[in-house]
């Protein structure tokens, strides 16, 4: 255990990162288990209709891609039961419970709700949920109070149930850190803690999240050229507190943009943060999956 926290360093040099790289070499190839050498999709929506008619032709993929677990989201409480049935149905497949910032005019979850879905089997996070003030229309942010509610909500649970929570914030870091924090999470042994998911935010805002406790998450938009700044979080982000996602059906990354994402592809992400974290993909592959267990709680 002790190498896992020497490579657990705030702030890094290429020459450190690469240095880190090796020992964690040598620490994974000292471990008898192959499972640390594949892949972990730690955000993704099986149950949407794009992926969850195609399930055999996707599970078969991700097989051949080496993607052997994956979280699956769940976004309404109104399709939680399909979320969580998958979940039972497929060994590695886990689920989450919670309602989306952004879904508006559905079942408004209360603590009671949270607390009972939270604690079934397989349910191993609270999400996603979070902030999002880039719809706002013609509201201000003042106007979205509702937002705050619902998340400080899904943060009470999390802490209740002390399962970690998946969180999804665009343009509204601040109030999300300062919700967070008000809630009391700061990465003491009360806190949920949990991740912050398809990061999209600048080395500051990642830099706070890391200072509260939190994972960070990298989609496929790290392939994309004009995402230099998140390439940038990617570099100075510990590699005890990196996650990889597809959050497919969305986001596919390059060389596959533009189509419709699954599980499989989350290797592309792996392969771009082993690039610019000067490591191998295994690497990446070894150290996200068992960040993975660490946070969620699994059992390999
Ligand atoms: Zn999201
Ligand atoms: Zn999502």
């Amino acid at each position: 255990m002790l190498i896992w926290h020497l490579i657990a360093q705030p702030k890094q040099s290429k020459d450190s990162l690469h240095r880190d790289c090796l020992r964690l070499r040598s620490y994974a190839c000292t471990r008898d288990h192959i499972g640390y050498r594949m892949f972990t999709d730690s955000h993704c929506h099986l149950t949407f209709p794009e992926l969850a008619l195609s399930w055999p032709s996707i599970s078969e993929a991700m097989r051949a891609a080496k993607v052997d677990r994956a979280l699956c989201i769940c976004t309404t409480l109104e399709e939680f039961e399909a979320v969580h049935s998958f979940a039972l149905s497929v060994p590695h497949i886990w689920a989450s419970v919670g309602v989306h910032p952004d879904n508006e005019g559905v079942r408004e979850p209360d603590l009671e709700t949270l607390l009972s879905l939270g604690s079934l089997p397989k349910v191993i996070a609270i999400g996603e949920t979070g902030l999002d003030y880039y719809r706002l229309g013609d509201r201000s942010i003042a106007d979205m109070e509702w937002q705050r509610e619902r998340f400080r909500l899904h943060i009470r649970a999390a802490r209740q149930l002390g399962k970690p929570l998946v969180i999804h914030t665009r343009n509204a870091s601040e109030d999300t850190l300062r919700l967070l924090k008000e809630e009391g999470e700061c990465g003491d042994s009360r806190s949920a803690g949990g991740v912050f998911h398809c990061f999209t935010e600048d080395t500051l805002v990642a830099r706070r999240a890391l200072d509260l406790g939190f994972y960070i998450s990298f989609s496929g938009i790290v392939t994309f050229k004009s995402a230099q700044s998140i390439r940038d979080v990617v570099a100075m982000v510990p590699l005890d507190r990196l996650l990889i996602e597809t959050d497919s059906p969305y986001l596919a990354p390059v060389p596959h943009r533009g189509k419709t994402n699954n599980p499989s592809y989350v290797p592309f992400v792996a392969q771009e943060l082993a690039r610019i974290r000067d490591c191998s993909i295994e690497d990446i592959a070894s150290v996200t999956s068992r960040n993975f267990e660490d946070l969620f709680k699994v059992e390999t």
